[in-house]
């Protein structure tokens, strides 16, 4: 009898891990037209100065309409895109389309903002990033000077003098360079010292865990003036609250993004915000 449920114990481990192979299998062959489908989307954050309320930047951020499973969050097809070398593609893709829309914008007459696009670890170690970068960017006639490429702690520490000499020379063309989710990965302070880049952004578990004299706060206005010492940007990343806000703000945080101000949007309703020079202040909405 033990025996038996054994067996069908063992069955049912398979027959899961099974399917949760040809899940992915299945996902990464979805995966591979998603481009010639036009199955992708990028939508757009908007990232708030803290002292004016204005909107002086938007986050790219991919969406994939799958035919059978709907909208797919990144986290979930992200990986796999990683895993199969299929993120080169898709990178490209998603930072043509992002330099295109911002000088899109530009070019209807409303005012420059900074667009910033997530590299993920395969795409930035792959030999040739730069000249692909600066191939897309140009092709796009966006200036460089309004794109901010966005890497994270665990992607720059992976070859530490390889992603030096790449981001020096991302600089040197005159493209900014964030640093993402910082505080989750290694936040050793001897490669922070080291990496050429303009902006850091606090991971959104450290601004929404954010309570007075609570260990988070601590770290969050450690991470601000330190950044600042090093003479860099910081955002906040996952601002829901006005209290978060306040706290930001005390602690002179240069900008905020997050669901207070608003979720990631599609194109055209990014566009009306520009139009209508949506400005925000401490969380509530003023009409200009
Ligand atoms: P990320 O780069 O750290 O992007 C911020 C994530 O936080 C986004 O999730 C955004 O929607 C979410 N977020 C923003 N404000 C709030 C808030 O107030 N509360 C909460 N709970 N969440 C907030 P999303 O769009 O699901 O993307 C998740 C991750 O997927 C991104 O994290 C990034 O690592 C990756 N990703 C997204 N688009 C791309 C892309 O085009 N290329 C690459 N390589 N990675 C991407
Ligand atoms: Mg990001
Ligand atoms: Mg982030
Ligand atoms: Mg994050």
């Amino acid at each position: 009898r033990a025996k038996e449920l054994g067996r069908n114990n063992y069955q049912l481990y398979t027959e899961s891990m099974n399917q949760k192979v040809l899940q992915r299998l299945d996902i990464e062959n979805s995966l591979r037209r998603a481009i010639e489908k036009e199955e992708f989307v990028l939508f757009y954050q908007p990232q708030i100065d803290i002292k004016t309320g204005k909107i002086v930047g938007f986050e790219a951020l991919l969406r994939w309409y799958h035919p059978d499973y709907g909208l797919m969050p990144p986290m979930e097809f992200i990986p796999v895109a990683e895993d199969s070398g299929l993120i080169v593609v898709i990178g490209e893709w998603v930072l043509e389309t992002a330099c295109r829309q911002n000088k899109k914008w530009i070019e209807c007459g409303l005012e420059p903002h900074l667009i910033s696009v997530n590299l993920s670890a395969r795409q930035f170690q792959r030999s040739n990033i730069v000249e692909v970068i600066d191939r897309i960017r140009s092709s796009t006639g966006l200036a460089p000077e309004l794109l901010e490429l966005e890497i994270t702690e665990s992607t720059a520490m992976q070859d530490l003098s390889f992603t030096i000499d790449v981001l020096n020379q991302l600089r040197k063309k005159g493209i900014r360079v964030s640093l993402d989710d910082f505080g989750t990965g290694y936040s050793s302070l001897n490669y922070l010292r080291q990496l050429p880049i303009d902006t850091l952004k606090i991971d959104k578990s450290f601004v929404q865990d954010i309570r007075a004299n609570s260990k988070e706060e601590a770290i969050a206005k450690t991470v601000i003036s330190l950044a600042h010492k090093l003479d860099l940007t910081v955002v906040a990343e996952g601002v829901e609250t006005k209290e978060q806000l306040l706290f930001l703000k005390k602690e002179k945080c240069d900008k905020a993004q997050g669901y207070l101000f608003s979720k990631p949007l599609p194109a055209e309703e990014i566009e009306k915000m520009l139009r209508d020079k949506k400005c925000f202040v401490i969380g509530e909405e003023v009409d200009n």
